[in-house]
């Protein structure tokens, strides 16, 4: 139930409400706008009195009963944009965000290189995975935490913050110790213990979506996120399994505008893992901005040729500059800077 509160009211006048959601047995998420606030009631409607009552309250303006099976990350919980912010940058607002760097981390002269080469070019976030989910077991898995160690030495040269996996619940502290922003990759997207871990370390946590989620499952998980107390959450489309064979994934950029009207959360568009193919990165993000994508994830490589992890995919870092030069006429007529 979402439980709109009346303008003006004292803060006694709105915890009484509070209290008596909880006395029937509910678990109050309060949300203070500029104007007005507004209360989330997280609980099972069919095993406790209705909120119905709520409505013969003079503080209560309207008692709306949620027919979708989320409700935190839903717009009608929170109709505003929400926004993220990872140390200085903030996701969700007017400006474009982009992030970008290798797939993995690989070395420190890889990794230095990438990161100077993506600030100069415009980026504002750095990505690199330490720990790699890959296919098969005889891949390379990533540096670990020799790889977090190499981001953080990466962030404090060049200033920017940083976006790398968390792979395990296991290793929830120890890659928020290094990370800005903790990304769930698409095949853990409906791990819910491992949501509620990295949510339970305060960071922003970007969620991908499963590689055959439907959009209703991926605000779901999402859910867990927000409903662990922590707000920072953005969603990322990463291309869906279909049966195309042109691309390696089938990005859906659909998902942008539906997500867009369902939820507040900011909508990132992954278009390496989304497309597999470096040569429709560019197209992709054109596309991506023109949608309302509050954010771009790109993988950009020195030598994609001898890249450790998804070659086929990642930009030179000539082609990231390029590409943001060319970026640029959309993200304005997208009317963003
Ligand atoms: C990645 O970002 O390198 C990655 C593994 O992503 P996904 O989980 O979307 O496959
Ligand atoms: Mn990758």
């Amino acid at each position: 139930m979402i439980i709109v509160l009346k303008p003006n009211l004292s803060s006694k006048e709105q915890s009484a409400v509070v209290k008596e959601i909880k006395r029937l047995g509910y678990r109050p998420h309060v949300m203070r706008g500029v104007a007005r606030t507004v209360i989330g009631a997280i609980g099972d409607e069919t095993a406790h009195q209705s909120l119905d009552v709520l409505r013969a309250w003079p503080q209560v303006e309207s008692v709306t009963p949620i027919q979708k099976r989320f409700k935190l990350v839903s717009r009608e919980a929170h109709p505003q944009n929400s926004t993220v912010k990872a140390r200085n940058v903030v996701i969700g607002a007017r400006p474009l965000v982009v992030m970008a760097g290798p797939c993995s981390v690989e070395s420190e002269k890889q990794l230095m290189e990438t990161a100077h080469a993506v600030k100069a070019a415009g980026a504002q976030i750095l990505r690199g995975g330490a720990f790699k989910p890959r296919t098969s077991p005889y891949e390379f898995q990533g540096l670990g935490e020799k790889g977090l160690k190499l981001l953080a030495k990466a962030r404090k040269e060049t200033g920017l913050p940083i976006i790398t996996e968390l792979l395990s619940q296991d290793h929830a502290e120890m890659v928020a110790e290094y990370a800005d922003i903790l990304q769930i990759g698409a095949r853990n997207a409906q791990n819910f213990q491992l949501l509620i871990a990295a949510a339970k370390t305060g960071k922003p946590v970007l969620l991908k979506r499963g590689l055959s989620m439907k959009i209703e499952e991926w605000l779901l998980a999402g859910e867990y996120v927000l409903s662990n107390d922590n707000p920072n959450l953005l969603f990322c489309e990463r291309g869906i399994r279909t049966f195309e064979t042109y691309t390696r994934n089938t990005l859906d950029l659909s998902a942008v505008p539906i997500i867009k009207q369902e939820s507040h959360c900011p909508v990132v568009i992954d278009p390496s893992q989304g497309a597999g193919r470096a040569d429709l990165v560019v197209a992709m993000c054109k596309g991506a901005v023109a949608m309302g994508a509050d954010a771009l994830l790109i993988e950009v490589h020195p030598n994609p040729k001898e890249a450790w992890s998804d070659g086929a995919q990642q930009l030179t870092l000539d082609g990231f500059s390029k590409l943001m030069t060319e970026l640029k006429p959309f993200i304005a007529a997208a009317g963003r800077e």
